[in-house]
């Protein structure tokens, strides 16, 4: 590691060096030089979250399906199509930072998915607690989602990679609306008839 660390500090000399602005902030555009082990950091991140939305992806229409609210249904039905875009969306990151695009099992996905499978299986079908299960396991997803993309731009954009860090916040806000349809159709339809079920 130190070797490794030494190799990388003179590699990051030389490609300074020709600056001749020793005091200036490095460049920050060729980050896999300059920060490496951050780098690697970074695309394992963006690895994890490709699983996980590679999964979802195949979760979702398994959850518009227990859906009853045709409403709801929509909004999963459109979250799928926007999902696909997230992954095209990782996709064009992980050219940008030069690498394969290639999944690592996310837990936390997993995990999310099996309870939204739990919620189906312990709710009766047409019933609008159904519903708000199904909305309440979204719900978590786009959370874990939120969480997950607000902290990978900022670490993209204190590595220098504006692009990628543009790339994600569009990511970002989108599951952010996400959540907020949910929340409406939770509070105009779902909610109330649910509890007097
Ligand atoms: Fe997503
Ligand atoms: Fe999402």
């Amino acid at each position: 590691m130190l070797l490794k660390r030494i190799l990388l500090n003179s590699l990051f000399m030389a490609t300074t060096k020709s600056t001749n602005k020793s005091t200036e902030k490095p460049a920050a555009a060729s980050g896999k030089i300059e920060n490496s082990e951050f780098h690697e950091f970074f695309v394992d991140e963006i690895k994890d979250i490709y699983w996980a939305e590679k999964h979802l992806v195949k979760a979702l229409p398994k959850l518009k399906k227990a859906a009853t609210s045709p409403e709801l249904a929509a909004a999963f039905d459109q979250h799928t199509q926007e999902t696909n875009s997230h992954i095209a969306t990782l996709e064009q990151v992980f050219e940008l930072l030069g690498e394969k695009a290639q999944a690592k099992k996310c837990d936390a996905m997993e995990g999310l998915l099996a309870e939204a499978t739990s919620i189906i299986e312990d709710t009766d079908k047409g019933t609008l607690i159904r519903d708000a299960g199904l909305i309440l396991a979204a719900q978590k997803v786009e959370h874990y989602e939120i969480a997950t993309y607000g902290t990978l731009v900022v670490f993209a954009r204190n590595m220098g990679q504006s692009e990628v860090a543009d790339l994600l916040q569009g990511t970002l806000d989108n599951e952010k609306a996400t959540d907020v349809i949910l929340t409406e159709i939770a509070v105009n339809s779902i909610n109330e008839p649910a509890a007097a079920e």
